[in-house]
């Protein structure tokens, strides 16, 4: 009777241990996810702006912006970059 019992305790906590590591991995993949959105984001080089497209209708190498309709061959993926693009937008919008 004492083995048995020896014997569930152990499994129901190896049944416990999956399942942390499960949701860890699960943790992890969703920060992985995230990571790789990030890093296939694409910004426009202008206003920061993400709302940028292929213009694949008629040249396939440039890229638009459908928010200050910049039209180029360059694009920018760092983020932190974007953020002050936008940034300084924002502010030479405001000016008078
Ligand atoms: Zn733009």
């Amino acid at each position: 009777m004492c083995g048995i019992e020896a014997e569930q305790f152990a499994f129901s906590e190896l049944g416990e241990l999956w399942k942390q590591k499960w949701s860890l991995r699960k943790s992890l993949k969703k920060a992985e996810e995230n990571e790789r959105q990030l890093r296939t984001m694409k910004f426009c080089p202008k206003c920061g702006s993400t709302d940028v497209d292929f213009s694949v209708f008629y040249r396939p190498s440039i890229w638009k912006c459908h928010k200050c309709d910049y039209e180029g061959p360059f694009i920018l993926e760092d983020g932190n970059v974007a953020e002050e693009i936008r940034k300084k937008h924002e502010r030479k919008r405001q000016l008078p």
